[in-house]
């Protein structure tokens, strides 16, 4: 990485058998990833599940459209932005990423249109050979209590659009 680039986030809002969200962090040149499916909430009350899923190439970042297979679905980019790496050890002083994440517990602040402040993601355990996470909102400035949840903003950070804009576009 080149001095002074901070590490991208991006928020996707995946439309398939069941919606969900993926939320990917750029690590290492690659996206580290977790699937949210009640998605992210700014209120600090909130524990949503996240499933930690493979890593995806930065390019995928990017990504927006129908996605094929059995039935139709889709990809906005929900949200997308930087973000700081924020994990300390119990002396206080700032852990690696790798290292958080081997410990399962990732401290990291947003700054992106929708995903604002310190987020908490903390391995809970395992089911299926998938590790389950917990994404939790700090109680920060930037924490929400009441109001419409983030997840009521359903449209394309990029473009505009909703999922089922994407879908309407690219059938015939
Ligand atoms: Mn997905």
């Amino acid at each position: 990485m080149s001095p002074g680039r901070r590490s991208i986030f991006v928020c996707q809002r995946h439309r398939a058998r069941a919606l969900h969200f993926d939320l990917r962090l750029e690590v290492d040149g690659v996206l580290v990833s977790w699937a949210v499916p009640r998605g992210p909430s700014a209120d600090p009350a909130d524990k949503r599940l996240a499933i930690r899923v493979d890593d995806h190439a930065l390019e995928h970042a990017d990504f927006e459209g129908a996605t094929g297979g059995d039935r139709p679905g889709s990809v906005i980019v929900w949200d997308r932005g930087t973000y700081d790496h924020r994990t300390t050890d119990a002396a206080g002083s700032r852990q690696a990423i790798r290292a958080a994440l081997d410990t399962g517990h990732v401290t990291v602040d947003f700054d992106g249109a929708k995903l604002r402040g310190l987020y908490a993601l903390t391995r809970t355990g395992s089911r299926a050979g998938r590790e389950e996470w917990l994404l939790v909102k700090k109680a920060d400035e930037d924490a929400v209590r009441s109001g419409p949840g983030l997840t009521d903003a359903p449209r394309s950070i990029l473009t505009g659009r909703t999922n089922e804009d994407v879908e309407a576009q690219a059938s015939p």
